[in-house]
């Protein structure tokens, strides 16, 4: 509680010079423990404010320029000078006029002819008592407010205020109402840190991400967090493309940096996206969606990357939405399908295994699995399909195996199935399960960086291997190629890509590359297969140079099992 100074403050602000000597007067006749100091206009009263603090005002409600009321106005939206109880006068009875004062926040309101009939002491004490009440109501209200707007963990915006500072921004009609960015970031390995390390280093992580954003925000600049691993920030006043890029280019810069919590460094990098209103959004929804958008851009491209909106954005992210929710349904719905296409010993021209393809069921929308395999990787939707096809691919090389012992199967593998071991425990107990001997199944792995960097996948390859898996590298021809792989791991066949056959070269050139790739492969001992066989010739230079195996249109495009059997494997002759 505020306590009663022995000598009270007073500021008297009146234009009319009287009127002020009858103010003092009262007042001194009632009390010696007053200090006055007068201002003859709003703008003087507001000036000595400046310098000096007061107990109470005294405010005249007319007076030329700004009135009383302007005044309160100008001291209420100024936290700095407002903490004074106010007092108006006005020598008008209207009522209007008294509503009006108490409304701006003056706290009590008394008439000029009855300045002297009026225990002026006594209303200077009320108004100061109010004022006090008034005060600590409104302070109460600012700590619910803070509550209910702060985020607790990192004492940001929290999504609710979030919202209302982009409604302020966003609804403002003003003639200098400026472009808004909005920048959303989302942190890339956060579930795995708290996972793995436990929540108190998951919240220190985004206690410090926090910290971190912040010390790179102007004030203007809004920051939130909107719950999880998500934080927003909202720029505004931006003039150009140029500049948006170039402030989210500084924070995302800022999010590149390692952290150390818990003693242990830790990288923790943000998908950054961003989009700008209006010149992309028209309203509040639009902006949240196409930042939204250009964030999971990022994230797929290259996680802890940076990404502004574009309008293509959004065409590819449908699409790639209807699949991510397409293969969730269709692994549900247990309906996608396999292919087998049949790979030919080049020499004898026996048929002597298949290469097992997954399909997308046959639907209205059906996408190639060039498209919808990327997509389950990064979904981690690839361990579930990966599994479906092995338990699949060796079902069916098992019933193949009791008609035409020996027949292999190859089966694709994606670099990711081999991070988890429980993949390569379940890949094991299928082939037992099914016994089929693991001689007999050809394991497809493509190249990629992650092929190069994990040595778990190093040492998944090398357990397979052990376990009598052959190993095959598909692909070979585009993309890294590298020859370090095919020492360093134990790879047993060589899969020349069919883009080999097309390459944008004269056929003497495409020729020698062939046959230079295939000459180096089985100097190195490794047996190889050329994909995408079309044409006679193909075949014939294959089978010059010394190729193992052909795979591709010329003999047969992948087929359904059913197909395979009738056709190929005349399973239907045998059985009739
Ligand atoms: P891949 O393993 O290199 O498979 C060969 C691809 O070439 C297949 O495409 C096949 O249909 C196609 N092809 C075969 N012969 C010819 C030909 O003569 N000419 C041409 N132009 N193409 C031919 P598909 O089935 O669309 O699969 C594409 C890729 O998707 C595969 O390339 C493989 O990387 C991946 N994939 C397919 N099924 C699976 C699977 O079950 N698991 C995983 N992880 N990946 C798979
Ligand atoms: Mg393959
Ligand atoms: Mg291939």
């Amino acid at each position: 509680m505020m306590e009663m100074r022995r000598h009270l403050r007073v500021l008297l602000v009146d234009d009319d010079q009287a009127d002020r000597l009858i103010i003092k007067r009262t007042l001194r006749k009632r009390s010696s423990e007053v200090d006055i100091d007068e201002a003859t206009s709003v703008m003087e009263g507001l000036a000595i404010l400046q310098t000096r603090s007061f107990d109470v005002i005294i405010l005249d409600y007319k007076m030329p320029k700004a009135n009383g009321i302007e005044m309160i106005k100008e001291l209420r939206s100024r936290p700095d000078l407002g903490q004074v109880a106010i007092i108006m006068m006005s020598s008008s009875e209207e009522e209007d006029v008294a509503v009006a004062c108490i409304e701006a926040g003056a706290q009590d309101f008394i008439l000029k002819s009855d300045l002297d009939k009026l225990n002026i002491q006594r209303s200077l004490m009320h108004a100061q008592k109010r004022f006090e009440l008034e005060h600590k109501l409104h302070q109460n209200y600012l700590n619910v407010k803070h509550l209910s707007e702060k985020d607790p963990l990192t004492g940001l915006s929290n999504r609710y205020h979030f919202n209302q500072i982009m409604d302020m921004l966003i609804n403002h009609e003003s003639p200098t109402r400026s472009d808004v960015a909005l920048v959303l970031m989302d942190l890339d390995n956060f579930k795995y840190i708290n996972d793995t390390m436990g929540h108190d280093a998951g919240d220190r992580l985004l206690i410090n991400f926090s910290k971190r954003i912040k010390s790179q925000l102007r004030k203007d600049e809004s920051f939130a967090r909107l719950g999880g691993d998500e934080f927003a920030i909202i720029m505004h006043g931006m003039r150009s493309i140029e500049q948006v890029e170039k402030a989210t280019k500084r924070i995302h810069d800022a999010t590149k940096t390692k952290m150390t919590i818990e003693g242990s460094e830790i990288q923790c990098n943000a998908s950054v996206g961003t989009a700008i209103y209006p010149l992309q959004a028209a309203t509040k929804d639009e902006l949240f969606q196409f930042a939204d958008v250009a964030m999971y851009t990022a994230k797929r491209e290259a996680k802890g990357s940076f990404k502004l909106y574009d309008p293509m954005m959004q065409d590819i992210f449908s699409r790639q939405y209807n699949i991510q929710q397409g293969i969730k349904r269709i692994l549900q719905e247990s309906t996608f399908q396999m292919h087998f296409q049949p790979v030919i010993n080049l020499d004898t021209g026996d048929e002597e295994g298949y290469e097992a393809l997954i399909r997308w069921p046959e639907e209205q929308l059906s996408y190639v699995p060039d498209e919808f395999i990327p997509i389950a990787e990064k979904n981690n939707d690839i361990h579930e399909i990966g599994n479906w096809v092995i338990d699949h691919a060796l079902n069916q090389i098992a019933k193949w195996q009791e008609k035409k012992p020996n027949t292999f199967i190859a089966i694709n593998i994606s670099p990711v199935q081999l991070q988890l071991r429980k993949n390569i425990q379940y890949l094991i107990e299928k082939t037992e399960h099914y016994g089929v001997k693991p001689e007999s199944v050809v394991l497809e792995i493509t190249e990629t960086t992650l092929f190069e960097k994990q040595q778990v996948i190093k040492d998944s390859l090398k357990r397979l291997s052990d376990y009598g898996f052959i190993i095959s590298l598909d692909d070979f021809g585009v993309g890294y190629s590298s020859i370090s792989h095919l020492v360093n791991f134990p790879i047993d066949i060589v899969k020349l890509d069919k883009s080999l056959f097309t390459i944008d070269e004269s056929e003497e050139k495409r020729i020698a590359i062939f046959e230079a790739l295939a000459g180096m492969l089985k100097r190195l001992d490794m047996k190889v297969v050329a994909e995408g066989i079309e044409t006679v010739e193909q075949m014939a230079l294959c089978r010059l140079l010394n190729i193992d195996h052909g795979q591709g249109f010329y003999f047969s495009k992948p087929q359904s099992a059913t197909t395979i059997e009738q056709t190929r494997l005349k399973f239907q002759e045998n059985v009739m």
